[in-house]
């Protein structure tokens, strides 16, 4: 047997000071823009009106950010660079509604602690600027106006190891000009210019909010996005919201801000991918600025040393709100889902049953919506909508119906040519020729009503069948049949263990009369096996029913009149 081979016993000893501020930095200075984004935070807590940020190499040589704030007194001067020591809070209250971008004193001593520091810093009542080197902390008289240069030298010249993972001049300075592009985002009405060995990179004068996201921006992305501006509670969420066919293979163009911070937030985000539903195809990402605003008591801004992330204090609040802000504001550009251009690859053709036939959908019932209360101009484009369907004022269009033939048709979607592949609409409207998804279009289409139906009793209406309907089902599924029995009767669905592996469906949605009754309980079932927990199904409503429309919606394969691809256009360009 090997001798167990224990580590030398060493003394328990409190770390230098030098030391806990480098191990500090390594959480908080990954690179040169986070030594950028500590320093224009700083700058913008002292209430500057112009930041410059000088760089070279990418900023790994030096960094010199220079604001108009009001300045460090000389006598504080030594004091900036000490760890925990800061001029915004001085109790665990004021923590707590804490409105400034720093707070834990550390930015300075961390940058301090793995490069070459000095400030220059003038108040307002002081007859000149001071300037302080941190590494000989020898202060010194210096000329500057009002306000702090911070200089940064030789970023982790102490620390090899931190410097090896530095990326090209290229890739650092990209990312330092990112970091003030966030602030830039939050900050419109403060100037901010960035330079690179004495080239002038990007500069945002101080103007509204509305054009500082397009000078930083591009027109591009305001041409493809909507405005939102919402109330909801004590939040309030503003910003623009980028078309679902303005999305991006990369997650490039998502910003979010919480209180004035630039955040990542998986809440929020996944709030946000849910407002777009099927409307973006496959790994397709949204873009987005959006800013939330709300009470500092609400929000948990010590949570990460970087202060990248928060913690809600009701997070299923932020996400309902977020859902529905960007669902609204989506909501009349809805015809352009699953519009792509002709020469989107069209996709092998799916060999799927002849589903529900058009006949079987009552869509023509008028009856009175009530809005929800979160939703409204959605739900008020959905009134709009809820019109006599023509398909179905004559059912037998079963055949091919004579053409109007428009083909400088202003209907956006136009009129159908043709039905390709079995899976596409081929339609033609003034500016050419749209392919539209046929299964996606009527997917979204039935999914609305069903949000319009449950909308307006919080539950789907069921329908009790003659002959209850059985399935095989595995264990899983009949557990969470059980334990979700009251979530599926809200659904309309009546399913109950008929035996170990056997369930049975008593009673299926009305406005479903056609839906493959195996196949949508046990895609609603999967669906709530995954989500887990009751509690948190009102969330996840609406994908329940996009699960259902995606069932109930016409397969590929089912061949459609002209007459009824027009409908369903006409109905697209609606929802
Ligand atoms: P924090 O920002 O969390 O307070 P820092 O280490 O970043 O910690 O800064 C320490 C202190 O130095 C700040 O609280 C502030 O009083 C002062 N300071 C830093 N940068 C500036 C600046 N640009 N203008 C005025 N004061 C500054
Ligand atoms: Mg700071």
């Amino acid at each position: 047997m090997q001798e167990r081979l224990s580590p030398p016993r060493r003394p328990i000893r409190e770390l230098p000071d030098e030391l806990i501020s480098q191990i500090a930095a390594g959480e908080v200075i990954e690179r040169p823009a986070s030594v950028v984004r500590e320093l224009v935070d700083n700058a913008l807590d002292a209430g500057a009106q112009h930041v410059v940020v000088r760089l070279m190499s990418g900023g790994v040589r030096s960094i010199v950010v220079e604001d108009d704030g009001m300045g460090i007194s000389p006598s504080e001067l030594p004091l900036a660079l000490r760890r925990h020591a800061t001029s915004k809070i001085a109790s665990l209250h004021e923590l707590e509604q804490v409105g400034t971008m720093g707070f834990r004193g550390e930015a300075l001593a961390a940058v301090a602690s793995v490069s070459e520091m000095s400030l220059i810093s003038r108040t307002q009542d002081a007859p000149h600027a001071h300037a302080l080197d941190a590494r000989s902390g020898e202060l010194r008289p210096a000329a500057r106006a009002v306000g702090t240069t911070v200089e940064v030298r030789e970023l982790f010249f102490s620390t090899p190891a931190r410097r090896k993972f530095l990326k090209s001049q290229a890739t650092e300075l990209s990312h330092a000009v990112e970091a003030v592009r966030r602030h830039a985002l939050a900050r419109p009405d403060v100037a901010f210019s960035v330079w690179h060995e004495g080239k002038w990179v990007a500069q945002w004068k101080a103007t509204s909010p509305m054009e500082r996201i397009t000078d930083v921006l591009g027109n591009d992305f305001i041409g493809a996005s909507r405005a939102l501006q919402v109330q909801a509670g004590p939040m309030q969420l503003s910003g623009q919201i980028g078309h679902p066919e303005a999305a991006r293979s990369r997650s490039d163009l998502q910003y979010l801000f919480v209180n004035g911070r630039f955040v990542r937030d998986r809440l929020v985000s996944h709030a946000i991918r849910a407002a777009y539903e099927d409307q973006l195809h496959g790994s397709r990402q949204p873009s987005y600025v959006m800013f939330l605003q709300l009470p500092a008591d609400l929000v948990d801004v010590n949570v990460h040393p970087t202060k990248i992330e928060v913690r809600f204090r009701d997070g299923r609040a932020v996400h309902q709100a977020v859902q529905n802000a960007v669902q609204d504001a989506l909501a009349p550009s809805r015809a352009h889902v699953a519009v792509s251009p002709v020469s989107a690859p069209v996709e092998p053709n799916e060999a799927g049953p002849l589903l529900p036939t058009q006949q079987g959908l009552d869509w023509s019932r008028p009856g009175p919506l009530h809005p929800a209360p979160t939703a409204q101009s959605a739900m008020a484009l959905l009134e709009s909508a809820w019109s006599p369907n023509p398909w179905l004022g004559r059912p037998s269009a079963a055949g091919i119906e004579p053409l109007q033939p428009s083909p400088k048709s202003d209907e956006p979607l136009g009129h159908a040519v043709a039905q390709i592949a079995g899976v596409y609409i081929l339609a033609e409207n003034a500016h050419g020729l749209v392919v539209v998804d046929m299964h996606a279009a009527h997917e979204r289409i039935v999914y609305e009503r069903l949000k319009a139906a449950f909308s307006e009793q919080d539950q789907l209406p069921s329908q009790p069948l003659l002959v209850p309907h059985t399935l095989a089902a595995t264990a899983v599924e009949v557990a969470t049949a059980e334990a979700e029995r009251d979530t599926l009767m809200a659904l309309g669905l009546d399913v109950a263990a008929l035996g170990p592996a056997t369930l049975v469906v008593r009673s299926r949605p009305a406005v479903l009369p056609q839906a493959d009754l195996t196949e949508l309980t046990r895609s609603v079932l999967s669906d709530l096996q995954t989500v887990g927990s009751t509690r948190v199904v009102e969330r996840t409503r609406d994908g329940l029913l996009a699960t259902m429309a995606c069932h109930a919606a016409v397969r590929a394969n089912r061949r459609l009149s002209l007459g009824e691809m027009d409908a369903l256009l006409r109905d697209m360009e609606a929802t």
